[in-house]
């Protein structure tokens, strides 16, 4: 057997090194791009490149969880990001719409209880149903799929390695690396990794996680945990420090404050110290609280990890075509144009140094690339006022600067805050508690008023940033908001309302309709 391998092993090598000669003595490569990784950008990037006329080809390869987990084509957003996140949070807000329901006049029998199976399976149907269309995608543009593991070999070869371990070796003019980047396991926390779970699982269990332990306090960690309980699910965050670093900080104090209410419980300033398994199956967490200096624990059903994601960069043997990394992060470094250290290598996506860890912003680096290789495109990617929604129960969506960075860059002296707690008008008659319900502009002080930054909290606030983050894009200022009319009766009208300023230390409720 090990000799038949060996001798497998040989042929391959050898056709391996075949490609290149042949390559070498033609000068020429067999594809004008070839894209590392079928996620949001790199399909983005494939696709747009072959609307162009070239040959394209994508190499997509999903390495299992370590618990197992694993997927199909088309990256974290569809698979177990963005896609099954929103739908599962979708579940929870019509847990919420059926206790509403009741207030408008809707008979709901009781008991109402979810199953997480039937959600669940649904779900990854739908998801299953995606990775099917991004296929067809591919091949109605004609770009080449390879399901393989990529790896540089030099600079305009990569090697190919399928899930059986078969070799192909492609070569490429230009090639896109868009790996993204996978959840963190806290691998000094013994047990972390044989009894927790990540998103990277979450949204494929076939049975309900139970009493869950989510660590970490960032979106993945605040969206899951808001989901979980909206279903019913007895569930606690542990946050060893703020939540939503890098988010304003009154915006997503708001945001766990809204989360308690609604019945996440939350281990502030904690952090993990052990899992064991018990007998019983349940996993006991040991945590230290830092502000009461003692250890204390809890039994849970599930541990969910969310502390972060890296980029899985090694297996693609960068070092062996000079492609420079941070040495920290570990992530690609690029330059506005999204190039690499080394010519005609480029990098997009969550895998890039510096770039919001977003879909929208992987794939339109993505296209913009592929016109600027193919489409005599000079356009680059602006990263600035980047909308964006964290989907916790209560929505919080925004763009352009925090009221933090926004005194960091201009002083507090030179700048105007706008706010407004508002209440839904939904929440009326449901009897909802609309105390998180806040909207917040920053504004230049100086006569034109030009928006910095917008912060809402409130049902939609997605749907609702979108559309103001034209506006933003735009340059708007607060007389251009204060000339827009609003529509009535919405939320998002309360943003073309507001006029209390922060300064002026008026109450900034907002009263009648
Ligand atoms: P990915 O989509 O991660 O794709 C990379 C692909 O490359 C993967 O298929 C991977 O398996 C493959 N690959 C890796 N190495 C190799 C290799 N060597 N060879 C071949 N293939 C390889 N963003 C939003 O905008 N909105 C949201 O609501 C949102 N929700 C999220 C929720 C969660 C739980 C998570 C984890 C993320 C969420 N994100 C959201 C972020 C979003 O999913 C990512 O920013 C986006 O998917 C990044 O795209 P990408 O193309 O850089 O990489
Ligand atoms: P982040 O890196 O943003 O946050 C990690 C969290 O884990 C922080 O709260 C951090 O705390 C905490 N943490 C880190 N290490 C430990 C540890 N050892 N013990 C306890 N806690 C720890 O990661 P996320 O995975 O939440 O998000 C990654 C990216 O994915 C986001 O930046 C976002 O761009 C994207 N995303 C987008 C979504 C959307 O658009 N709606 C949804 C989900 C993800 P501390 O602050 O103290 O370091």
């Amino acid at each position: 057997m090990a000799t038949l391998w060996r001798r497998r092993e040989r042929l391959l090598g050898v056709s391996g090194r075949l490609c290149r000669t042949v390559r070498a003595l033609s000068g020429k490569n067999e594809y004008d791009l070839l894209v590392i990784g079928g996620g949001s950008g790199g399909l983005a990037c494939a696709k747009e490149a072959a609307q162009f006329g070239r040959k394209v080809a994508v190499l997509d390869y999903v390495e299992p969880s370590p618990q197992g987990t694993k997927w199909g084509l088309g990256g974290t957003c569809v698979n177990v990001g963005c896609i099954p996140k929103k739908l599962m949070h979708q579940a929870a807000l019509l847990g919420s719409a059926l206790k509403d329901a009741q207030h408008y006049g809707w008979n709901i029998a009781q008991p109402v209880h979810h199953t997480w199976s039937v959600m669940a399976q649904a779900v990854q149907n739908y998801v299953k149903s995606l990775n099917w269309g991004h296929r067809v995608q591919l091949q109605d543009k004609k770009v080449k799929y390879f399901n393989m593991k990529g790896s540089f070999s030099d600079p305009h070869t990569i090697r190919g390695l399928t899930k059986g371990g078969k070799e192909t070796i492609v070569t490429a003019e230009n090639i896109v690396i868009a790996t993204g980047g996978r959840p963190k396991y806290p691998t000094h926390i013994a047990g972390a990794l044989a009894y927790g779970i990540t998103s990277d699982d979450l949204f494929w269990l076939k049975e309900s996680p139970g009493k869950t332990l989510v660590v970490g306090a960032s979106y993945v960690s605040l969206e899951c945990a808001g989901f979980l309980t909206g279903i019913g699910l007895d569930t606690t965050v542990m946050m060893r420090s703020i939540p939503l670093r890098g988010f304003d900080q009154q915006m997503a104090s708001l945001v766990t404050e809204h989360m308690e209410c609604y019945g996440t419980k939350f281990l502030k300033r904690c952090f993990p110290t052990k899992v064991e398994k018990l007998e019983s199956n349940k996993l006991q967490v040991t945590w230290k609280n830092t502000d009461l200096g003692t250890e204390e624990t809890d039994c849970f059903d599930t541990v969910m990890w969310a502390v972060g994601r890296a980029p899985d960069v090694k297996t693609l043997n960068l070092d062996a075509v000079g492609v420079k990394t941070n040495s920290e992060t570990g992530k690609i470094i690029v330059d506005a144009s999204e190039a690499t250290s080394v010519p005609h290598i480029y990098a997009i996506g969550d895998i890039t140094e510096g770039r919001p860890e977003l879909t929208p912003t992987a794939i339109a680096a993505g296209k913009l690339l592929a016109r600027r290789l193919f489409g005599q495109s000079s356009e680059l990617m602006d990263y600035d006022n980047v909308p964006t929604t964290v989907f916790t129960p209560l929505e919080y969506g925004c763009v352009g600067l925090s009221e933090e960075a926004a005194v960091q860059c201009y002083g507090s002296d030179n700048i105007e805050v706008y706010h407004a707690y508002y209440k839904p008008l939904e929440f009326t008659v449901a009897e909802r508690d609309a105390t998180q319900c806040y909207i917040k502009m920053v504004c230049l002080r100086e006569r034109e008023q030009r928006i910095l930054g917008l912060h809402f909290i409130g049902p939609n606030a997605g749907e609702v940033i979108q559309g103001f983050a034209l506006g933003i894009k735009c340059g708007a200022t607060y007389p251009q908001l204060m000339k827009t009319v609003g529509i009535h009766p919405t939320c998002a009208e309360e943003i073309t309302k507001l006029h209390i300023t922060k300064r002026s230390g008026l109450d900034a409720t907002v009263t009648g309709c």
